[in-house]
């Protein structure tokens, strides 16, 4: 299942350690997670100043319904037993309501500091600091994976999934955040819908998990908005104008869609 980054060799998971049999060794860090990555540079993925605010916000509470819509979305694909890959995990907070779903979790992302709070908050899962566009898991042996608002790769995720497979993709909706756009921008616009492109997968169902959230605090927006790419496309006054708000009320809206991967020979 996983495989040695260097060799892709089977790599062998031992109580502080992973190797594999050319003897490449990954220390299993006090946190409870691994470094996987070949290339370390000093500190990829988000800054720890922005996965600091991202955890604030998400435990506050109001993308839970975004949660609870995954959860369900897995629970309703995926049987006991069967692998499971968050792809992306950030810190983990998504992947922490499928807690009790007796399934072998793994989680990775390419921030180390955010895979040891996913690490933290997810006992139950394999956390390692990884690349997305190159997972260490043997080709077809993944049966279930999810991407939620992170970057991702139709190629690898075929790669590894296995046909039948499962693939959750949560993308912004239209309307994400649009009253916010209102007061940041002169010209608010919609958001393309767009979803993942996926060819080598089948997509089963797609549906919008979209409601209202009152924002309570300064805080609150601000680590929302910087949570967003939007934040660094706004005009300096924009944001101003925006975190100088002391709460706001606005629309989430969230594209989640599961596709299904087709068989090595299947044209559709
Ligand atoms: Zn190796």
């Amino acid at each position: 299942m996983l495989i040695c980054p260097n060799c892709g060799k089977t790599l062998i998971r031992e109580e502080k350690r992973c190797r594999c049999a050319d003897g490449h060794s990954f220390d299993i860090a006090a946190q409870g997670y691994v470094n996987l990555l070949i290339k370390h540079s000093a500190n990829p993925g988000d800054d720890s100043g922005s996965i600091a605010s991202r955890d604030a916000f998400l435990k506050k509470g109001y993308y839970q319904p975004l949660a609870e819509a995954i959860r369900e979305t897995v629970n309703e694909n995926m049987s006991a037993g069967q692998s499971f890959l968050d792809a992306g995990c950030g810190t983990g907070y998504y992947l922490s309501f499928l807690k009790d779903l007796p399934l072998e979790s793994y989680a990775t992302d390419i921030a180390k500091k955010a895979v040891a709070r996913c690490a933290k908050a997810n006992p139950q899962a394999f956390c390692f600091v990884g690349n997305v566009f190159h997972l260490p898991f043997e080709d077809h042996s993944l049966d279930g994976l999810m991407s939620v608002f992170t970057p991702y790769s139709a190629q690898e995720f075929a790669r590894v999934m296995r046909p039948a497979g499962h693939l959750i993709a949560v993308t912004p909706g239209r309307e994400h955040l649009y009253q916010l756009k209102e007061i940041a921008y002169d010209n608010p616009y919609y958001n393309e819908e767009t979803g993942y492109q996926l060819e080598d997968f089948r997509l089963i169902s797609q549906k919008n998990v979209r409601y209202e959230i009152h924002l309570k605090t300064s805080e609150d927006i601000g680590n929302l908005w910087r949570m967003m790419p939007y934040y660094h496309t706004t005009s300096r006054q924009g944001n101003e104008r925006l975190l100088a708000m002391n709460e706001a009320d606005t629309t989430v809206d969230f594209l989640l869609q599961l596709f299904e991967r087709k068989n090595e020979n299947e044209q559709d």
